[in-house]
C-alpha cells in the first residue's frame, strides 16, 4: 500500500485545510518537550508569527535512560492542544504505547512515531485503526524497505494518512548526533507516494547545521519540515536545547525556505 506501484499519484494529506504533499511546504516548529504552559504558549506565538503550520512537541519522551525527564504526560497534551487552538496551528506529538493512543488522538492533529519506536509493531497496529495522520519516523539503523514496511502496517490498518520522516541514521561519524541521510528523501519519493518529510535538528544535533539542512532538504524536495526550537534552549528539560534554534534564527530561516518553496 505504501508503494508508488500502487499508488502513482502523490498522497496529499489535508488536515483542517492544510495540505502536506504533493509539492506543499509544511513547516512543523517547536520545543523537544512540552514544559509548562506558559513556555507552549509562547512558542506557539513565536512559531505561527515565523509562518509555521503545526506546533511540534513532546508531552510523552522516550528517553535514552530511565532517571531522564520523561515528558510531562496527559497535562502536556492539554496544554499543547490549547496553545495550538489559540494561535491557530496545527499539533503534533509523539505517542510510545498502544494504551496511549486514543488520548493523543482526542487532543494532537498528528501523531509521532519516534525513531525507537519504528518497529513497535503493536504500536503501529493500534495507530491504523487511531483516526489521525502519522509522522512515522525512521529508526537510526532502518534501511528505506524496513521503514516502508513500518509503514504498511500503519496503512494496512486501514489509515491512509501516514508521513514519513527522515530524521537521521547512525554512522561511524561522532561530530554529528546522526548522519541526516538527504537521498532518503529522493529515494522514499521514488518507492512511495506518501509525504517525506525531513527532520534536521535531531538529524544533526547541531543548532548551526539545522539551516543549512533544513535548506538541503527542502532542495532535495522534502514535503516538510520538523525543527526543534526553544526560547531558552540552554535550560531546556531534555538534552535536545543544543540542537533547538532560537526563535530569531527559526523566524529567519523560515523567510529564506519560502524562496525556496512556497509554505502551505
Ligand atoms: C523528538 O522528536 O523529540 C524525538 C525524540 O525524535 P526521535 O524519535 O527522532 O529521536
Ligand atoms: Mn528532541
Amino acid at each position: 500500500l505504501a508503494s508508488r506501484d500502487f499508488h502513482p499519484d502523490d498522497t496529499v494529506i489535508d488536515i483542517k485545510g492544510t495540505r502536506i504533499g504533493g509539492g506543499n511546504l509544511v513547516v512543523m516548529g517547536g520545543p523537544c518537550a512540552v514544559e509548562s504552559a506558559q513556555q507552549i504558549d509562547e512558542i506557539a506565538q513565536l512559531v505561527k508569527a515565523a509562518g509555521g503550520q503545526v506546533l511540534r512537541g513532546g508531552a510523552f519522551k522516550p528517553r535514552t535512560g530511565p532517571y531522564s525527564f520523561q515528558g510531562v504526560g496527559v497535562e502536556g497534551l492539554i496544554m499543547m492542544a490549547e496553545a495550538g487552538q489559540k494561535h491557530g496551528l496545527l499539533t503534533i506529538t509523539e505517542v510510545m504505547t498502544p494504551e496511549y493512543v486514543d488520548i493523543c488522538a482526542e487532543y494532537a492533529d498528528i501523531l509521532q512515531v519516534g525513531t525507537r519506536n519504528m518497529q513497535n509493531f503493536d504500536l503501529l497496529r493500534k495507530l491504523g485503526t487511531c483516526g489521525k495522520p502519522v509522522l512515522l519516523k525512521r529508526g537510526f539503523s532502518a534501511t528505506y524497505d524496513e521503514l516502508l514496511n513500518a509503514a504498511e502496517y500503519i496503512l494496512a490498518g486501514g489509515n491512509p494518512n501516514v508521513m514519513l520522516c527522515e530524521r537521521g541514521i547512525r554512522t561511524f561519524e561522532t561530530y554529528t548526533r546522526n548522519t541526516l541521510d538527504l537521498s532518503a528523501i529522493p529515494v522514499l519519493q521514488g518507492l512511495s507516494h506518501l509525504p517525506v518529510i525531513s527532520d534536521p535538528s535531531h538529524g544533526t544535533g547541531r543548532r548551526e547545521l539545522v539551516e543549512p539542512m533544513s535548506k538541503a532538504s527542502v532542495a532535495a524536495g522534502a514535503d516538510g519540515l520538523i525543527i526543534e526550537m526553544h526560547t531558552d534552549p540552554d535550560n531546556s528539560m531534555t538534552g535536545d536545547g543544543v540542537q533547538s534554534l532560537f526563535p530569531d534564527q527559526f523566524a529567519a530561516l523560515l523567510k529564506d525556505l519560502e524562496q525556496l518553496a512556497p509554505l502551505v
